[in-house]
């Protein structure tokens, strides 16, 4: 079994044809997919885990679909509505079974958007309630254009106010170099690589992907961004974290089969989820 885990199962680009999507990831051998709940602005945060909801229904009766977890999160650019009511919500779904990390949430300085003091202190308001709430986080992070600036922000705010937490989280669609990836381990989190490793510029990527330990490792689709190669530009879904996974095995020199069940074993010790996949 594959884990795609990261997708943003409630885009409006599979309004059409979710549940025909969701089942061709469960026939493409995707077990369990963790949908983002970040919505396009933080009201829509609970849209994963409705669609979570809405599947896992449809799975107890029958139906052929992965096993479906949510997050909930505000978005970098999106913490200026992080007003308390926006918060008191985040805090209200990471009390829900389902909604097993906080996320995705981090530093973004290489769009334009929310000034970077604001979405420095949307981060550390949301760590402390994931804190509280023993949930994981799910950090996005990207710099600006080659520089390590958001990546040092986020290391020092992750050291000053979560690794006393002991929970971890995973960096999502890794882009980093070396360094980042080892810090990151060290603060006790998992590197997830997205379809970009599959990218032909993407050498330096696949150079830290070939030096990342088997436990140390996710894979994810990001959809319905990021579609790996030969499909980039197109819409992603998550029966396409079987390419990602298989790249990703080529570098670190395992099997297909290794990659799964190592990527599946981190998912479940990141977020203790025991064999059941209860909560
Ligand atoms: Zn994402």
């Amino acid at each position: 079994m594959l884990i795609d885990s990261h997708a943003h199962l409630d885009s409006e680009r599979y309004a059409d044809d979710r549940a025909a999507m969701l089942a061709r990831a469960w026939e493409a051998g995707v077990g369990m997919v963790l949908a983002i709940g970040i919505g396009e602005h933080a009201s829509g945060m609970d849209g994963a885990l409705s669609i979570c909801r809405e599947f896992n229904a449809l799975s107890a009766q029958g139906a052929m679909f992965p096993r479906l977890y949510a997050s909930a999160g505000i978005y970098p650019h999106n913490t200026p509505e992080a007003d308390d009511a926006v918060l008191a919500k985040l805090d209200g779904l990471l009390a829900e079974p389902e909604v097993i990390a906080c996320g995705e949430i981090g530093l973004d300085y290489y769009h334009d958007g929310a000034p970077h003091p604001i979405q420095g202190e949307g981060l550390i308001r949301q760590i402390e309630i994931a804190a509280a709430r023993r949930r994981p986080i799910l950090i996005h992070c990207r710099g600006t254009n080659e520089s390590t600036d958001a990546w040092d922000d986020l290391l020092a705010v992750l050291e000053e106010h979560w690794r006393s937490t002991g929970l971890g989280g995973v960096m999502h669609c890794f882009g980093g170099g070396w360094e980042q990836a080892r810090r990151s381990l060290d603060l006790g989190f998992l590197v997830s690589f997205a379809g970009n490793l599959t990218y032909p510029k993407a050498q330096p990527l696949r150079d830290v992907a070939a030096r990342m330990p088997l436990d140390g490792v996710l894979a994810e689709t990001d959809a319905p961004w990021l579609a790996p190669a030969p499909d980039r530009g197109t819409r992603n879904e998550p029966a396409f974290v079987v390419r990602t996974a298989h790249t990703l095995a080529g570098l670190l020199g395992v099997s297909d089969e290794k990659i799964a069940s190592a990527t599946t074993k981190n998912f479940m010790r990141l977020f203790r989820l025991g064999a059941d996949v209860g909560n």
